[in-house]
């Protein structure tokens, strides 16, 4: 790029800010190819971002109203700890043990009454 000459300063910039771009973008192939990495790195980036925030955010399901409850009574034990519940409803017939000190609890011999 020539700044001297009559043409300008301005002009000179101009043209060479131009070119330059040109140049630039010719061999870009592959700046091209990271740009699209990055676009989709980012949206992967963002997608899993949203459903992590989603995640912690959202609120357990509702349960069912009492009507769809089951009646049931089990027992059980936390294996860690020791403590003992007994568990009167749920939504459906076997539901799976409440966890107890992050353990699965277990269940005790179950009460019919
Ligand atoms: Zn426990």
């Amino acid at each position: 790029m020539q700044l001297q000459g009559s043409s300008g300063w301005w002009n000179a910039v101009a043209n060479g800010y131009r070119r330059g771009r040109y140049d630039d973008f010719v061999p870009a192939v592959s700046t091209i190819i990271w740009v699209g990495f990055g676009i989709f790195f980012g949206y992967i980036l963002w997608k899993s971002g949203i459903a992590m925030l989603r995640s912690m955010t959202m609120l357990p399901p509702e349960p069912p109203p009492t009507g769809e409850l089951r009646k049931i009574s089990r027992k059980y034990r936390c294996d860690v700890c020791g403590v003992e519940m007994k568990m009167t409803m749920a939504p459906d017939d076997d539901p799976p043990p409440p966890r107890h000190c992050l353990e699965d609890m277990i269940e005790v011999a179950p009460l019919y009454d």
